[in-house]
């Protein structure tokens, strides 16, 4: 009989772990704090169980983290890491250091089903969405290799749409902030979408702390139908109700990315058509200049270009800022995360 992997199991699964082993339920968060604060993966080391119950775990459990396929590093220092799943798929990490924040960009899913047109990981379609011990996985493997503060921000911006994987997100989230777990501040979580409009309202109802961010892309339905299919599910209007509403029930500003495109988004009547939309809105604005991908046709602005836009951008609305891409050189950046390189990867 296989053993269990626990890695990636919630508090509530532990302590039901336990109390099948006869066990109070307090031992189940001994061991949460064992797995995801200490690391510790050798049931015979965790020193306040009995050995009894240390050989029963080590006969019933293990604990299975990912396996990587292959690490680069960019000139700017950020790290790309590709890992090989169980059954062989792709998924990718990316660690960002700034000087201030260490940043990790984690994936939700091996592969994409939306389909953005300017994006790698949606060329490859879904294969299939990361379990709850995948998305951690990418984490405690980082801080296996680098140690406790070696990232201090987290965004879900990597392979795949999180609202689309949102059970699993939303069991995740508790492991990363929990104090007995990852330690890391709900502030310091971004979960970014491309406009999954319901799951913008469930996640508004969710009680989390964490930020919100939205792929926008374009300032009109017309546009972002060009670029982005999911826009023909949820249009427009209807996302950006949501996101009011999002921004009234939990009371915080959502992160409004806009990637600039070389001659689709980046003209006059497009920062008049992004401030119009975003009037009254609680948000801030990022833009970057699209990360290229080689066999797509779209093309990245020049940095005046940019400069421009958000200089005409600015004083139509409050908070705008440059996001400087990162990890260009070793196909790190945004929308260029594709499983390159992946061994035994199945489609
Ligand atoms: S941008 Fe995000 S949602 Fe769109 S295809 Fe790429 S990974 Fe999927």
């Amino acid at each position: 009989m296989s053993k269990i992997n626990l890695m990636g199991l919630t508090l509530a699964q532990l302590e039901n772990a336990m109390t099948d082993l006869g066990e109070k339920p307090y031992r189940g968060r001994q061991l949460y704090k064992w797995l995801y604060h200490s690391r510790l993966y050798d049931f015979s080391r965790m020193t306040d169980f009995s050995k009894d119950l240390r050989a029963r775990l080590d006969q019933q459990f293990d604990v299975r983290g990912l396996q990587l396929t292959k690490r680069e590093k960019s000139e700017d220092g950020t790290e790309r890491f590709l890992f090989c799943l169980e059954d062989g798929l792709p998924v990718e990490t990316v660690l960002i250091p700034d000087e201030s924040r260490r940043t990790v960009c984690l994936s939700s899913q091996s592969g994409c089903a939306l389909g953005c047109r300017y994006c790698a990981t949606g060329s490859l379609g879904l294969l299939r969405n990361l379990t709850v011990g995948e998305i951690i996985g990418q984490l405690v493997f980082l801080r296996d290799l680098y140690g406790q503060d070696c990232f201090t921000n987290v965004v879900f911006m990597g392979m795949g749409e999180p609202l689309n994987n949102y059970d699993n997100l939303l069991k995740s989230i508790p492991i990363i902030t929990d104090s007995a777990g990852l330690m890391i501040g709900a502030k310091k979580i971004t979960v970014s979408t491309c406009g999954i409009t319901p799951m913008i309202r469930k996640l508004a109802g969710a009680g989390l702390k964490t930020k919100l961010a939205l792929s926008l892309n374009a300032a009109t339905q017309a546009k972002r139908l060009q670029i982005m299919p999911v826009a023909e599910t949820y249009e427009l209007d209807g996302l950006m109700d949501a996101v009011r509403y999002y921004t009234s029930e939990t009371g915080f500003r959502v992160t409004i990315e806009y990637t600039l495109f070389e001659g689709l988004n980046d003209t006059m009547e497009d920062v008049r058509a992004l401030a119009r939309l975003l009037r009254g809105v609680p948000c801030k604005i990022n833009v970057l200049a699209y990360n290229p991908v080689p066999e797509l046709a779209f093309r990245r602005p020049s940095d005046k270009k940019l400069d421009w836009f958000v200089s005409e951008l600015y004083p139509r609305l409050p908070a705008v800022t440059v996001r400087r891409s990162r990890g260009l050189d070793i196909g790190a950046a945004c929308g260029q995360l594709a499983g390159r390189g992946a061994a035994g990867r199945k489609t």
